[in-house]
């Protein structure tokens, strides 16, 4: 007996540090989508609110109309409802796990799903949802800003102070609208007291 398969849908990510251009690429890939007639929708969180609260923003001014929403489960009652067959979410970071679900969901009934997201907080540790994304991915871009302070590829948002380098490794990890609150540093470059430690890390997680 044969039966049609349902066509299921894609992940892709776009990871880096803050100014690598995540935001960049995730509006030119679905400007693309938009030009290739795809039913096309971009949301992000709703405690992003740098610039504009219903634009996706990239740093250089960029923009694409967005949907925000701090929801999991109402970004997938949207989508669905809508019947998105491109589904953009940008700083996924800031979602809770259950956007984790959402996204499984979304790509089992067919959309095309890009995220973009920092794959580590400030501290260089691997931020909220984005390690179980990054494995379960089809496709990963990891993008790299200049290091502010040498000029080389940086991975790292360093986190200012009074516009200083701070290595204070505790506080909130969300400050959002907060772009001058952080610069792009490389490995040799980014200041810190404490980074990423894999014992501390692994008894937090698993
Ligand atoms: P992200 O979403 O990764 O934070 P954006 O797409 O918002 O990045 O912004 C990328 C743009 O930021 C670059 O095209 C460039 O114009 C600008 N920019 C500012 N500072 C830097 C930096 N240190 N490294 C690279 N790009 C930078
Ligand atoms: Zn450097």
């Amino acid at each position: 007996m044969t039966h049609a398969k349902k066509k299921k849908g894609s992940l892709e990510i776009i990871c880096g540090p803050m100014f690598s251009g995540k935001s960049e690429e995730l509006i030119r890939r679905l400007r693309r989508a938009v030009i290739a007639q795809q039913n096309v929708a971009v949301f992000k969180h709703a405690i992003d609110d740098r610039y504009d609260n219903t634009n996706v923003t990239s740093h250089n001014g960029t923009k694409l109309l967005a949907h925000a929403t701090d929801s999991g489960e109402h970004l997938l009652a949207k989508a669905l409802s809508e019947n998105y067959t491109v589904v953009g979410i940008d700083e996924v970071q800031f979602y809770t796990t259950d956007i984790i679900s959402t996204i499984c969901a979304l790509v089992e009934a067919g959309a095309r799903v890009v995220v973009a997201g920092l794959d580590m907080d400030y501290r260089g540790i691997p931020f909220g949802p984005m390690p179980t994304l990054l494995a379960i991915a089809d496709s990963i871009t990891k993008l790299k800003a200049i290091c502010t302070k040498c000029g080389s590829d940086a991975h790292f948002s360093q986190l200012l102070e009074n516009n200083r380098p701070t290595t204070i490794n505790s506080g909130p990890l969300i400050l959002t609208g907060a772009s001058d609150k952080f610069t792009a540093r490389c490995r040799g470059c980014h200041e810190i007291d404490k980074g990423f430690d894999y014992n501390e890390y692994r008894e937090t997680q698993f």
